[in-house]
């Protein structure tokens, strides 16, 4: 049951609410990563799958809409993961996490620095092939959504497509694979690989070529955005903004690929909603939020898909 050696503080802004918000992560006894809402009823709020309320804005939300929920959850799970806390509470005084610079690295870095203590993240090792398709996602929304989807679709050309798939390997390590497809010239088809099996080396190499992996998304859409109270903690110090014309960026990219970096960042986030180190291969083309919940949900279904082992 590793937890966190001591209390970690960050603050900053949501990228939503653009509110300031003051996070302290504090180590715990009981297994599990929990919020807690100080500035409401201050109930535990498990950071688990089958707790996450909302993936649509895409992030992923853990609790909730309606009551006590937690926005924005995945680049501080990915963090905790490559630091090796699978417990904590985590007290927060507002919806959503601070989104620092938009990337991994300022939650890895203060995270890893307060050091772990007490044992290793139980292993999920993936036994059976576990498959989610958009259309799976698409099936699962209520009608009127997949009525506005389907014409937004029809408007603009698009097909509902991209999948997520975890299949099991005999490595001992999450190998990822991410996919990325856009119309805007400069993501285009990007695709990047990252393995983690537990030493210091995937660990460094995370830091090096993932972390600082930033969100990103179209200038025009910011104003549409703000104005529906989204997006107003959004600015160039925090997101990769894309041009209109779709062949630029507003600000400098640390990579040509960063864009599908960053994927990396919230695949690793999301399955750590499993409090597990997920054993398997994770190809993701066109992957998004709702579909890693999905493959999650899917993959713990049924226990002839994997076997959990707590060394
Ligand atoms: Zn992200």
């Amino acid at each position: 049951m590793p937890t966190i050696k001591k209390s970690v503080k960050f603050s900053g802004v949501g990228i939503h609410s653009g509110a300031p918000v003051n996070m302290v992560v504090k180590p715990s006894r009981r297994r599990g990563i929990f919020f807690r809402r100080t500035d409401l009823d201050k109930n535990l709020i498990p950071v688990k799958f089958d707790n996450v309320g909302d993936t649509k804005m895409r992030n992923t939300t853990i609790g909730d809409l309606d009551s006590a929920h937690v926005k924005t959850i995945e680049h501080f799970m990915a963090a905790m993961f490559m630091a090796g806390i699978d417990s904590a509470i985590v007290d927060i005084d507002g919806p959503e996490t601070p989104i620092l610079d938009g990337s991994a690295i300022e939650f890895y870095r203060a995270i890893s620095a307060a050091g772990t203590t007490g044992g290793k993240i139980k292993r999920v090792f993936v036994r059976r092939p576990v498959y989610v398709g958009a259309y799976d996602v698409f099936r699962s929304l209520p009608f009127w959504m997949r009525a506005k989807i389907w014409f937004m679709n029809l408007l603009t050309r698009r097909n509902i497509d991209g999948f997520v798939k975890l299949t099991p390997n005999d490595n001992n390590s999450l190998n990822i694979y991410a996919t990325l497809v856009y119309r805007e010239k400069i993501i285009g088809y990007q695709s990047f690989s990252y393995t983690y099996d537990g030493t210091k080396k995937s660990v460094a190499d995370f830091v090096k070529n993932i972390a600082r992996a930033r969100t990103f998304g179209k200038y025009a859409e910011w104003e549409y955005l703000k104005k529906r109270g989204m997006a107003r903690g959004a600015n160039e110090n925090n997101v990769i903004a894309l041009n209109d014309a779709g062949d630029g960026t507003l600000n400098k990219t640390f990579w040509p690929d960063e864009f599908v970096r960053h994927k990396i960042i919230d695949a690793i986030g999301d399955m750590f909603t499993s409090n597990g180190f997920i054993i398997g291969n994770l190809e993701s083309y066109k992957g998004s939020h709702a579909m890693n919940n999905m493959l999650l949900k899917k993959l713990f279904s049924n226990p002839d898909n994997y076997d959990i082992i707590d060394a």
